[in-house]
């Protein structure tokens, strides 16, 4: 865990998705990262710390991903290849897997190398589509989201529509794998890891 600003994880939804709650503890502003569930709790959270949610990230457009989106007063980011997953079951793929997930429009577009600001903390997008097109990991500090790109053990899969093995093995090789060995990975689905462990042991990598 960082010290030098909060980090919860959460798993919910039937999918698992990790869901991260992030905050700056001295302006007390947050962003939650992929809120797939469990709105009430996260909630709870925010407000029992006395955090002030400025913004949802959305590492991609998927319906597990994006369930919870509309239960919250804060504004969507997501980068724009994703954009219309978002009002779209089909594209989203919920129709298919649970049941029509729509979320309110996206208010803004990530883009790569972009640095989004939370309260003290600075946030760097990188875009590694491959598992979908407008997918994104997320850098803070000693920290990467890397959603449903990067794994413990395993990548995305790029056999559903939109899927591209050789974009996503690009995102993986040229964006995530030049970070430190020692930045841990927070991944959409799992338990945790560090680019070094993915490195030396991701069957997928090596
Ligand atoms: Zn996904
Ligand atoms: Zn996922």
């Amino acid at each position: 865990m960082p010290d030098n600003f909060f980090l919860k994880r959460f798993v919910v939804g039937p999918m698992g998705v990790n869901c991260y709650l992030v905050a700056d503890y001295s302006t007390k502003d947050a962003c939650v990262i992929d809120p797939g569930g469990a709105p009430d709790v996260i909630k709870d959270l925010l407000k029992k710390n006395g955090y002030n949610l400025k913004y949802i990230i959305n590492t991609h457009g998927h319906g597990d991903h994006i369930a919870a989106n509309g239960s919250f007063d804060a504004p969507i980011y997501i980068h724009k290849l994703d954009g219309e997953f978002l009002t779209d079951p089909d594209r989203n793929l919920s129709r298919i897997f649970l049941f029509s997930i729509t979320s309110p429009e996206a208010s803004k577009f990530l883009e790569d190398a972009q640095t989004l600001k939370l309260g003290n903390l600075e946030m760097k997008i990188f875009h590694t589509p491959g598992h979908t097109p407008g997918s994104v990991s997320v850098k803070l500090d000693g920290v990467v989201f890397t959603g449903d790109a990067l794994f413990r053990g395993s990548i995305g899969r790029t056999d559903f529509v939109y899927g591209d093995e050789k974009a996503l093995m690009r995102s993986i090789r040229e964006k995530l794998l030049t970070l430190d060995d020692s930045t841990i990975v927070y991944p959409g689905h799992g338990e945790p890891s560090t680019i070094g462990e993915e490195r030396k042991n991701n069957p997928f990598l090596v």
